[in-house]
């Protein structure tokens, strides 16, 4: 199934209508080959890149909408909210 494509505001920043299956909730928006998630300060983001739209997809269905604990970004952005 093709995907659309939603701009929010021009530029570089764009979502995906699949987003709404996120469940992680450091996720921020995606586009066809990038995924912005929460940063490690409250004053940046972090992007992962990836080398396909199919890379892109396999750590959103594996990671992002399921199973986001297992996540080494998610496990790296908990340890902000945790308590020393
Ligand atoms: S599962 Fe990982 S890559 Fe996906 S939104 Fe969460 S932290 Fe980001």
């Amino acid at each position: 199934m093709q995907k659309a494509v939603l701009k929010l505001g021009g530029g570089d920043m764009a979502t995906m209508f699949d987003d709404v299956d996120v469940k992680c909730p450091f996720f921020l928006s995606s586009s066809k080959r990038k995924i912005s998630c929460e940063g490690i300060t409250d004053d940046c983001t972090t992007t992962l890149y990836f080398s396909s739209q199919e890379k892109r997809n396999e750590q959103r269905r594996i990671f992002c909408d399921d199973n986001y604990v297992c996540c080494e970004i998610y496990r790296m952005l908990r340890e902000k909210y945790e308590e020393d």
